[in-house]
């Protein structure tokens, strides 16, 4: 099963009680490393987009790569649109063929973010698209998007009345994580997550996963939370692999490009790998 559903994917992963690790890709090298890593273990994987790397690498190179990938794989490979705001962008990646979107309305008010959320449900079911929703606003800011304080914060009964009526798959709640590196010890509320389930049968997503111990998301998943987000430790490897090479190319005056993809290559898959075992994702999809 290689290019997937993303609905799918998490509702067996919620059956099996683990997490689909869903990673944000910067490029297709992170793409084939990615999939080819969660292929070798096992692990059903979703590949991450945030609306900056579509603006820069490109929808088009994006969507070939990651079908490439998917198709050489055995494990289920989902493409997925991160915190999008910007309506325009979510109709590209509907039209490209992305499996899922997740349509950021947190910036909104409660009745825009009702509103518009059923329009994207709307265009995004007729193409066979999932939809992850957040009209609470998570803390801090990725890739240019997001906000250092909770302006939008609602109770769990607004949530569920809101995810009921405009029909979104996924739901991304305000669970006391944040995005980027964390500086002091975060508050969560993997209890948020049982309230929710408790009460309306809908997948519940996790945001800003870097940083939490391994405890931290054990408790998440037991509580019913079947997709975990990691985009800081991708870049954090990516970014640290690539200056360490440069550095020996520094010292010894010898510069080889396809040398320093292997290195971000490597790291990357260490990502998945990590996190794979901690979602305890590795295996479930049957390993090679
Ligand atoms: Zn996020």
């Amino acid at each position: 099963m290689p290019y997937v559903n993303t609905l799918d994917l998490v509702r067996e992963a919620e059956k099996h009680g683990y997490a689909v690790p869903a990673i944000n890709i910067v490029d297709p090298l992170t793409i084939t490393a990615i999939v080819a890593q969660a292929d070798e273990i096992g692990s059903p994987v979703i590949l991450q987009t945030s609306v900056k790397t579509v603006k820069s690498a490109g929808a088009e190179i994006l969507y070939t790569a990651a079908r490439e990938a998917a198709d050489r794989a055995r494990v289920g490979v989902a493409l997925h649109l991160d915190h999008c705001p910007d309506r325009s962008v979510i109709t590209l990646c509907i039209e490209k063929g992305w499996s899922s979107v997740l349509f950021d309305a947190s910036d909104r008010d409660l009745e825009t973010a009702r509103r518009e959320t059923a329009e994207v449900v709307e265009e995004a079911h007729a193409a066979g698209v999932t939809v992850e929703s957040e009209i609470e606003n998570i803390l801090g800011v990725e890739d240019g998007v997001g906000s250092d304080s909770a302006t939008h914060a609602y109770t769990v009964e607004q949530l569920i009345e809101v995810a009921r009526e405009t029909g979104t798959d996924m739901l991304a709640p305000a669970l006391g994580t944040a995005h980027g590196q964390y500086t002091s010890d975060p508050v969560l509320v993997p209890g948020r997550v049982k309230e929710i389930k408790d009460q309306f049968d809908i997948p519940v997503v996790l945001h800003g996963g870097t940083g939490l111990t391994d405890e931290q998301f054990h408790e998440f998943i037991d509580m019913g939370v079947s997709k975990i987000n990691i985009s800081t430790a991708l870049k954090h490897a990516y970014m640290k692999s690539a200056l360490s090479y440069l550095k020996e190319c520094e010292a010894s005056d010898k510069w080889e490009p396809v040398k320093l993809f292997a290195e971000i290559e490597a790291a990357s898959k260490s990502v998945i790998r990590e996190f794979a075992e901690i979602f305890r994702s590795a295996g479930q999809a049957g390993s090679r």
